[in-house]
């Protein structure tokens, strides 16, 4: 299901930041789809070998390649993707949210456990998705549905961990691995290397075995506190390096605590994040794809408590 949202993700840069267009675009369309509209056909076909690094996404001069107000080819191309609204009116797709996976600690609070899921538990809820027909999708998937109305399994499920805590890597990819989902990995990049996270090298295993690398910060600080520089400290450089070790792009986010607010959109996207995921609130009326919901699963939630929560929730 990748070349749908290949094709179409161009035309969805479009609409909302020029630098998101030449710093992505480039790097898939050049690889992967025919020129068929103005705005790609405005776009160098720059091919970059897998192996090579990709360029951060703040070179001036990615900025300078394509005019920011291209006006005619953005609204040709706008017409033909759904607006605010409409996106808010499709059925949204249950996205769950785990943070810890291991097994509690005499010492771990009762507040914690909803937190950290033991192992068995964990395999419970996956095993649960896949005997109910649950079928896994990532983020580029679930934006070409929201964006086209392009169809998606017919029991979607995103899957989700925050955080960066090691047993993700060793328990939570595995398991879903026997089954062929993918999950989304938000990683807190200052924790990279520390002891029961995941190092560097661990995070590029995941991302070459097919789940997908997003950002979640430096250090996990309240993105609606930021301020000029932190933008840097806690998004631009975070993103670089998650690029720098996957090789691939950085496009989505997941905010810390799940806090955020409208101020906090055109942040992200100036700095190439085409959808940002929240937790369980209301979803921003004029930009749905940066307030995607999701629900923390529980550590303490059976799979049927879990089903229930999913059916409740989305
Ligand atoms: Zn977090």
């Amino acid at each position: 299901m990748k070349y749908p949202y290949t094709r179409l993700r161009l035309p969805f840069f479009a609409l909302f930041s020029a630098l998101s267009i030449s710093f992505s675009a480039c790097i898939r369309e050049g690889k992967t789809a025919e020129t068929t509209s103005p705005v790609e056909a405005a776009i160098p076909a720059t091919s970059y070998p897998a192996e090579v690094t990709i360029p951060a996404p703040d070179s001036l001069s990615l900025q300078a390649a394509i005019p920011a107000e291209s006006a005619q080819p953005v609204t040709a191309i706008a017409n033909s993707i759904a607006d605010a609204e409409t996106i808010i009116a499709r059925k949204q797709v249950p996205i769950l949210c785990y943070h810890q996976v291991r097994d509690w600690r005499e010492k771990d609070s009762k507040q914690a456990k909803d937190y950290i899921i033991p192992e068995d538990r964990f395999k419970d809820h996956i095993k649960m998705l896949a005997d109910s027909g649950y079928q896994t999708v990532l983020p580029d998937q679930l934006l070409t549905y929201l964006t086209t109305g392009a169809p998606l399994p017919e029991k979607p499920v995103m899957l989700t961990f925050d955080d960066t805590s090691l047993g993700q890597y060793t328990v939570a990819a595995p398991e879903l691995e026997k089954y062929g989902f993918k999950g989304v990995f938000f990683i807190m990049t200052v924790s990279l290397g520390r002891p029961n996270y995941m190092t560097r090298a661990q995070v590029k295993e995941l991302s070459d075995r097919g789940h997908l690398i997003g950002s979640h910060t430096w250090d996990h600080q309240n993105v609606k506190k930021y301020q000029g520089q932190d933008w840097i400290t806690q998004v631009e450089k975070p993103s670089r390096q998650l690029t720098e070790i996957t090789g691939k792009p950085t496009e989505f986010f997941a905010y810390p605590f799940g806090l955020w607010n409208p101020e906090a959109i055109p942040e992200l996207k100036q700095r190439g994040m085409v959808a940002a995921f929240q937790l369980a609130g209301k979803r921003d009326p004029q930009d749905p794809l940066h307030s995607i919901r999701r629900i923390i699963a529980s550590g303490y939630w059976s799979p049927g408590s879990l089903h229930r929560a999913m059916e409740n929730s989305f």
